[in-house]
C-alpha cells in the first residue's frame, strides 16, 4: 500500500461531481451552506454505501445528490478545490478532470466552465504537485443542442487556455440518448483539435459499439462489452481502455473483480489505464484501485509502474509534461533502491 500510495500516479478518468467523497461533501455542506446536521452526515455515509443489487441507474441517482451541493457558484468552486485537494493527497501528479457544464438559476454553462477553470488555475499555487487538465463532458441524456453548446464553449476556452482544456468526453446514462445524434458535435470538437474520450461499450449494445469504433476516439471509457475483435482493433489503433474496477463492480456492469475485462486486456497486451471514475460515489482512490488490480491479478511493483507509465503515455499532456511525469516516476522508483 505504501509503495502505491507514494507513487506519483496519473488519473485519466475522473468525473468532477462523482469525485467528492463523503468527507468532502460534509466539508462542502458545512463551509458553503452552513449545514452541520447529523442527518446530513448520515446521508453522506449512505451515499458511498452500496447495496448488493446496485445497478447503473441507481448510481446515476446518486449524482443528483452531489449536483444539489454544487448548484451555486461558491459550491462549485469549493467542490472543485476539494476534488483537487483529495487527488493531490493521494499523490496524483497528473489529473484529467471531466465535468458536464450545467445551467441553473445561479450560473450559465459558460460560467460553470469559467468557475471550474479559474479554480484549477488558482489551485496551482496551493497544490503545486498536481497538474490538472479539463475535459468538458457531453451528457448523452441531454438534448443535442446542449452538446453543441458544450462543444462551442470547449473550443472557445481551449483557445484561451490550450494547456488546460484538452478534450471532450461523452458520458451520461448509456441507456439514454443515441450516439449518432452526438457524432456531429463530437466531430466538430475533433476538427478543432480537441481529443475525444468516449464512454463506449459500458453496456451490451453491439450496434452502438460498432458505430463508436468506426467513429474513433483517443481513449475509450470502460469498454466492458468489447469483443476480442474489438479489443484487437483498439490495440492496432493504440486506443487505451480506461478501466475502473470498483466503479464497474459496484454499478453492476461487471460481476466481480476477478472477471473484470482488465484481465483480458492484459492477456491481449492491449493498451489500458487504471482509473477511479467517481472516487466519491464509489468510495475509492487510485491507490486503492492499483492495489486491487495488483491483488486480484497478482501483479508485481514493476507491473504497477508499467501501468502508471502507460497512463503517462496516453495522457493528453504535452510531450514536455509527459517527460516530467515519467521522470517523477523514475525518481521515486530510484529513491527506493
Ligand atoms: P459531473 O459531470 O457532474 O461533474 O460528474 C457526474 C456525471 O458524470 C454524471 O451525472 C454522469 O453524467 C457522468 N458519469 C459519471 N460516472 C459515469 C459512468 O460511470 N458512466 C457514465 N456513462 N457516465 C458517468
Amino acid at each position: 500500500f505504501k509503495f502505491l500510495k507514494e507513487l506519483p500516479k496519473v488519473e485519466l478518468h475522473a468525473h468532477l461531481n462523482g469525485s467528492l467523497n463523503a468527507n468532502s461533501l460534509r466539508d462542502l455542506a458545512e463551509k458553503v451552506y452552513g449545514n452541520t446536521s447529523e442527518e446530513f452526515s448520515q446521508l453522506c455515509a449512505r451515499f458511498v454505501n452500496f447495496e448488493k443489487d446496485s445497478n447503473l441507474d441507481k448510481c446515476f441517482e446518486k449524482f443528483a445528490f452531489v449536483h444539489e451541493l454544487t448548484s451555486t457558484a461558491e459550491g462549485l468552486q469549493y467542490a472543485t478545490e476539494l476534488v483537487i485537494r483529495d487527488f493531490a493527497n493521494d499523490n496524483i501528479q497528473y489529473l484529467e478532470l471531466r465535468t458536464t457544464p450545467k445551467a441553473n438559476n445561479n450560473y450559465l454553462r459558460r460560467d460553470y466552465l469559467r468557475i471550474v477553470l479559474d479554480t484549477i488555475k488558482k489551485g496551482r499555487e496551493k497544490y503545486p504537485n498536481i497538474l490538472v487538465k479539463l475535459l468538458p463532458s457531453i451528457n448523452r441524456s441531454e438534448p443535442v443542442a446542449v452538446a453543441e453548446e458544450t462543444v462551442a464553449l470547449a473550443v472557445e476556452f481551449a483557445k484561451t487556455d490550450p494547456d488546460l482544456v484538452v478534450g471532450i468526453d461523452l458520458s451520461g446514462n448509456p441507456t439514454q440518448g443515441k450516439f449518432t445524434d452526438f457524432s456531429e458535435a463530437l466531430n466538430l470538437a475533433r476538427k478543432e483539435g480537441l481529443k475525444l474520450v468516449i464512454h463506449c461499450a459500458e453496456i451490451d449494445n453491439t450496434s452502438e459499439i460498432k458505430e463508436m469504433l468506426a467513429f474513433g476516439m483517443s481513449r475509450c471509457g470502460h469498454g466492458t462489452y468489447l469483443s476480442s475483435e474489438d479489443i484487437a482493433q483498439m490495440k492496432a489503433a493504440d486506443i487505451p481502455i480506461e478501466c475502473c474496477l470498483t466503479s464497474n463492480v459496484k454499478s453492476g456492469t461487471v460481476s466481480s473483480f476477478e472477471e473484470h475485462h482488465l484481465k483480458q486486456l492484459m492477456e491481449a497486451d492491449a493498451p489500458k489505464v487504471v482509473c477511479t471514475d467517481d472516487s466519491g460515489v464509489f468510495d475509492t482512490t487510485l491507490t486503492n484501485e492499483l492495489l486491487l488490480v495488483a491483488e486480484t491479478f497478482n501483479l508485481t511493483r514493476d507491473h504497477c509502474i508499467d501501468l502508471t507509465m502507460e497512463a503517462v503515455k496516453h495522457s493528453f499532456a504535452s510531450d514536455e509534461e509527459r517527460q516530467q511525469m515519467a521522470l517523477k516516476v523514475e525518481h521515486y522508483v530510484n529513491s527506493l533502491k
